[in-house]
C-alpha cells in the first residue's frame, strides 16, 4: 500500500486551470526557491500521510461534477510512486478529467529520471514546469514566474491551451488548509497577493499555492 503525503485538497477550484477543478497539494519540497509562494508546504512534516486508496475513495465521494484535477505543492515528483498510483486511480475513475501538474523541475530534467517519473509524464495532460524565480515576472496567468512553461503533453492537453490562456491574471479562490487555516488558491503577483491577504486578515506564513 502506497502512502501519499498530502497537504490539502480543495474543490471547486477555478483559478488553477479551466473549468471546475479538484486541486490537490502535496507536502514536501527540497528546492527552497527564494520567494517560494507556498513555503508552508516545503516541510514534509506539514502534510498528512494517508493511503492513496483512501484518498481516491474520498475523491470519489465528492458530491459535484468536476472537469479536472490540478496537482501542486510542494513537489509532486518527490513522491513519484504515490503520484503514479493516484493518477492511475484518477484515470480509471474519472476518464473525462484533464490533469494539470505543477513541478519545480523542468521537463528536460524529468525526462532523464527514472521509470515512475516517466509514468507520471504519460498520465498527465499538462505540465507546468520549472522552479519559481521571483526576479523573472510571469507572463502567463497560470505560471508563477516567467521561466516556467506550460508543456502540453497529450492531445487532450493541447485542446486545453486556448482555455488555459483565457484564465484571468490574479484569479484566486479561497480554500481551507490544514487546521482550517485560510488558504488563497491561485497564481497572484506579489502586490495582488498582499492585498488579498490584507483584505482577508491573513498574516504570517500562509502562502499562495504554486
Ligand atoms: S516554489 Fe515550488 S519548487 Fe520552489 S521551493 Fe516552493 S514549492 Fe518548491
Amino acid at each position: 500500500m502506497t502512502q501519499v503525503n498530502l497537504y490539502a485538497l480543495s474543490y471547486p477550484v477555478t483559478a488553477l486551470g479551466p473549468g471546475k477543478r479538484l486541486a490537490l497539494w502535496v507536502a514536501g519540497c527540497g528546492k527552497r526557491c527564494p520567494g517560494c509562494i507556498s513555503p508552508e508546504m516545503q516541510s514534509p512534516d506539514s502534510g498528512k500521510k494517508l493511503e492513496v486508496e483512501t484518498l481516491l475513495s474520498h475523491i470519489s465521494r465528492i458530491p459535484m461534477e468536476l472537469d479536472g484535477l490540478t496537482i501542486s505543492g510542494g513537489e509532486p515528483f518527490d513522491q513519484p510512486e504515490a503520484i503514479v498510483e493516484l493518477l492511475e486511480g484518477i484515470r480509471s475513475r474519472f476518464p473525462q478529467w484533464n490533469i494539470i501538474l505543477y513541478s519545480g523541475y523542468t521537463l528536460l530534467t524529468l525526462r532523464k529520471r527514472h521509470r515512475a517519473v516517466q509514468k507520471i509524464l504519460k498520465l498527465i495532460d499538462v505540465l507546468i514546469d520549472g522552479p519559481f524565480r521571483r526576479e523573472n515576472p510571469s507572463i502567463h496567468p497560470l505560471t508563477g514566474s516567467g521561466n516556467q512553461h506550460l508543456r502540453y503533453l497529450t492531445p487532450r492537453g493541447k485542446d486545453l491551451k486556448s482555455n488555459m490562456d483565457k484564465i484571468p491574471f490574479n484569479q484566486a479562490n479561497l480554500g481551507m488548509g490544514p487546521g482550517k487555516m485560510k488558504m488563497i488558491i491561485g497564481i497572484l503577483d506579489p502586490l495582488a497577493r498582499e492585498s488579498v491577504h490584507k483584505s482577508l486578515g491573513i498574516h504570517g506564513e500562509v502562502g499562495i499555492n504554486e
